[in-house]
């Protein structure tokens, strides 16, 4: 016994080693850096560990602890550390297994690369990717693919680089502010209406440059990113004029601590919402998840030095409106807030073990917030619910409240 302790005495002082991590001040949205010591590493001087290997770019090989890029080792060690306190959120807070059939997760940071399902990464120069992150599901090259460009890969999170974009020019280009007069004029269903067609134009703006002239191969759309990045715009939206926003947009996702869990929650919820590409029912899953760990007034708040984006309320009290249904509008904060109106109504744990249930009532496929979303909520109430047929009501009456 004595030689036991003694020996993971050793073990564990091998790897007691810390690092710099950036995290979220106890009361609030302000960021720190403080040191840690890294979890679960296997490795004594790379971030490879028991659950998480961390790599640079298309890399094979583990980031190492002393890499002269000091900025990739932060960024490492910030993911690294994120990601097993969300592991660790999904086992003891939602009291779910899942994260033990989840194989050993490969998570890229400075990848600029698009996703291709048939070769892993597609060309270098192909339409280069900032600003953003995503999930990416296990695949395997064809065997109609020419030789050289074979892969098979497990399911990975990729973080891509930041890059500061000049608002003023894509806003520039809007033209004078269209919303002024109809936010004053209208009522509601218009302003919507307004606001989500100057939203879609100004994503299309920046994120679909080439999307008119018929390619989708931009992962925000094929694949479930992180849409954090769009809350810039839908904040631009609101009052669309360049006094009102900031001057600078970027979003360093592997520095925000709830992009982290939001990717960690795709990986978690993908036996069921099957990562293909970006719905709004989707994004919201991940969001609520992304809230109900990082426990904050909201979420993805801005960073100083490394995101400007701007943050989703899960408290916002937007009705509904069929816009909300819109594949485009992925980054609204609407299905999160749906979903925290369950937390608000049936507290905390109920909600965590209710929505989580509800993704087997869901595929990626057949995911509208009206009439899949709801029902798999109600449904997934009778599963575990206290009290079914009041409990049903209860958020019946909330939805009701939604416009819905
Ligand atoms: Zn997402």
């Amino acid at each position: 016994m004595k030689l036991l302790i003694f020996t993971l005495f050793i073990v564990s002082s091998l790897h007691a080693e810390t690092f710099r991590v950036l995290v979220r001040q106890d009361h609030s949205t302000n960021t720190t850096y403080k040191e840690v010591e890294l979890p679960d590493l296997e490795s004594p001087d790379t971030f490879d560990g028991k659950y998480f290997r961390i790599v640079n770019g298309k890399s094979r090989e583990s980031i190492s602890f002393h890499d002269e890029n000091r900025e990739l080792v932060l960024k490492a060690a910030n993911t690294y550390y994120h990601l097993s306190l969300a592991r660790e959120f999904w086992l003891s807070k939602i009291g779910t297994e899942r994260p033990l059939s989840v194989p050993k997760l490969t998570v890229r940071v400075d990848i600029s690369n698009l996703f291709d399902d048939q070769g892993h990464f597609a060309h270098d120069n192909r339409d280069p990717q900032f600003n953003n992150a995503l999930s990416v599901p296990a695949g395997q090259t064809p065997d109609w693919v020419p030789e050289g460009r074979e892969d098979v890969w497990g399911p990975e999170i990729w973080f891509r680089p930041k890059k500061v974009i000049d608002t003023r020019v894509f806003l520039n280009e809007m033209g004078p502010n269209p919303l002024t007069q109809v936010l004053t004029a209208l009522e509601h269903p218009l302003i919507n209406y307004a606001q989500n067609q100057l939203q879609v134009s100004m994503i299309e703006r920046l994120f679909y440059p080439s999307y008119s002239s018929g390619s989708i191969q931009n992962d925000l759309l094929r694949f479930a990113g992180t849409i954090a990045l769009t809350r810039f715009l839908i904040g631009a939206s609101r009052k669309a004029d360049p006094l009102f926003i900031e001057k600078w947009f970027y979003l360093d996702t592997a520095m925000v601590p709830e992009v982290i869990y939001h990717e960690y929650a795709h990986i978690i919820l993908s036996d069921y919402l099957r990562i293909s590409h970006s719905t709004p029912v989707l994004e919201g899953f991940a969001d609520y998840f992304a809230a109900a760990m990082a426990n904050k007034r909201k979420v993805y708040a801005k960073v100083p030095g490394r995101s400007t984006s701007q943050p989703k309320d899960p408290y916002n009290k937007k009705p509904y409106s069929h816009w909300s249904e819109a594949n485009r509008t992925a980054s609204s904060d609407f299905v999160l807030a749906v979903m925290w109106d369950v937390r608000e109504e049936l507290g905390e744990d109920m909600a965590n073990k209710l929505i989580f249930q509800a993704r087997k009532y869901l595929n990626t496929e057949s995911a509208t917030i009206s009439d899949h979303l709801l029902r798999s909520l109600l449904r997934s109430c009778e599963d575990v619910c206290e009290e079914p047929r009041r409990d049903k009501l209860r958020l019946f009456e909330r939805f009701s409240a939604r416009g819905f």
